[in-house]
């Protein structure tokens, strides 16, 4: 009898540097490549948002084409079926005896607690489940502390892994899948869902799934060498080079972390290292920080007072104001043209975050929470622990020792829009 085993992909929607995949590849004589729509989970309201908009939905869609395009050229498909994850597994292994199922390992709490769920009930039918690490750049394993000790401020973190660590080596892209012949009637389409913004972007590239990731890669770091001058040009606010715009495609896992790590090791050796190019992986290691800070702290992040359980913030909400920042109608219109753009195209920098995040806590004095779920729905680089993580810490009620970052506006303004483009390409009115 073959053996027979399940990739349930969520958020490593790739094929390179990927374990999961690696693993039931070798493990099994056939693999099911699976992802599930959950549609009731995207839609659920939380705080008033549903947890994808649409924007977030076209690009997921984008995504899933892209890797079953992928499987397909080494012999496979993606299955991509309507449903929860535990209803479509049973449903598959009623059909499959299956070996076991592989996924990924999880970092929010929802998503955690459904992993188990599935183990659970996959334990009572005889099927194993395995997780597996595969959206950071230093290994789980590999860390030199566990996981109460976890520093709770970067700098101290950061040198510790940097001295210790070592990044592992990339795991072999496969080059054949052997699949399943399914079942007729499971194949579905999820055309109907998906929409896609029409909002031109004035910094995003093109937008696909692995294919233009590494694309997207290769164009930044070996053909326009635009890493040589990221640490100078990272706090601007429009254009297509001057911050790596990576994040979409590290959020639904179509790059390994780990994958641009050695890239850019690559590009050290052939051209030049130099501060900009250790910045960038400066920069990825703030995300690992914030994945491995919510191992340490899964409830705390979602939490008014956050990881230090007492602080000034306030559980206002009133939805005119919110309304009003959400549409980019508020009285200042540095703010509005990021929020339009957000709207609009489901991105927005990193210096704009920062103050659009800083005027909802601080000016508007509304719960961070609120605008944290507006960014969960809205933005298509969504991850949990760098949105959740980023919003506490300005909201100081996260790992920031300065507890909290207020932002003039009218002082940021200044110094990154003075000449107003950025606001005359987005407050179209
Ligand atoms: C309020 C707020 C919410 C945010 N929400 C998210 C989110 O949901 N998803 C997300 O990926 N990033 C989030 N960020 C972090 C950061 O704004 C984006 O990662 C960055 O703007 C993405 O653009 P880039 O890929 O061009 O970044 P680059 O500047 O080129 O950085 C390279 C990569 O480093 C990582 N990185 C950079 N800055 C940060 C940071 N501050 N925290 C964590 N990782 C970082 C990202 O993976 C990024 O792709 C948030 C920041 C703020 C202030």
């Amino acid at each position: 009898m073959k053996k027979i085993g399940i990739i349930l992909f969520t958020s490593d929607l790739r094929l390179h540097d990927n374990t999961t995949l690696h693993q039931a590849i070798k493990e099994n004589d056939l693999v099911i490549p699976l992802f599930c729509w959950d549609l009731e989970h995207m839609n659920q309201g939380q705080l008033g948002f549903p947890r994808h908009g649409t924007i977030r939905k076209g690009f997921l869609h984008k995504v899933l084409q892209d890797l079953h395009g992928q499987l397909k050229q080494i012999g496979g498909y993606l299955l991509v079926k309507k449903g929860n994850p535990i209803d479509v597994i049973t449903e598959i292994i009623g059909e499959f005896s299956t070996h076991k199922v592989y996924t990924k390992k999880q970092v929010g709490i929802e998503e955690k607690r459904q992993n188990d769920s599935i183990k659970k009930i996959l334990l009572t039918k005889g099927v194993d489940f395995e997780e597996y690490s595969t959206s950071t750049v230093f290994h789980p394993s590999d860390m030199p502390f566990s996981i109460s000790s976890i520093p709770e401020v970067f700098t101290k973190f950061r040198k510790i892994v940097e001295k210790e660590v070592e990044v592992r080596e990339l795991i072999p892209t496969p080059t054949k899948i052997n699949c399943p012949v399914l079942p007729k009637k499971w194949i579905e389409s999820i055309e109907e869902e998906n929409v896609i913004s029409d909002g031109k972007s004035h910094s995003l590239p093109e937008m696909g799934g692995e294919t233009s990731a590494l694309h997207h890669l290769n164009w930044y770091l070996f053909e326009k060498k635009a890493i040589l001058h990221y640490k100078e040009t990272r706090n601007q606010l429009l254009g297509l080079e001057f911050s790596s715009k990576l994040s979409p495609w590290l959020a639904l896992g179509c790059l390994s972390p780990k994958f641009i790590y050695h890239e850019v090791k690559r590009f050290e050796n052939a051209f030049l290292a130099n501060d900009s190019t250790y910045w960038l992986i400066f920069e990825l290691i703030w995300r690992d920080f914030f994945r491995f800070s919510f191992k340490k702290h899964p409830i705390e992040y979602y939490q008014l007072h956050g990881i230090l359980g007492r602080s000034e913030r306030k559980e206002n909400r009133d939805f005119e104001i919110i309304e009003s920042w959400i549409e980019g109608k508020t009285e200042n219109n540095f703010v509005n043209a990021a929020m339009l753009e957000l709207k609009s195209t489901g991105w927005m920098s990193n210096r704009m975050r920062q103050i659009v995040a800083s005027y909802f806590i601080y000016d508007l004095d509304q719960d961070w929470r609120v605008g944290a779920a507006y960014f969960e729905s809205q933005l298509i680089d969504y991850d949990v622990s760098s949105n959740w993580g980023n919003w506490a810490y300005i909201a100081g009620v996260g790992n920031d020792p300065r507890a909290g970052r207020k932002f003039n506006t009218d002082k940021q303004e200044e110094q990154y829009d003075r000449d107003k483009r950025y606001q005359n390409t987005w407050n179209i009115n």
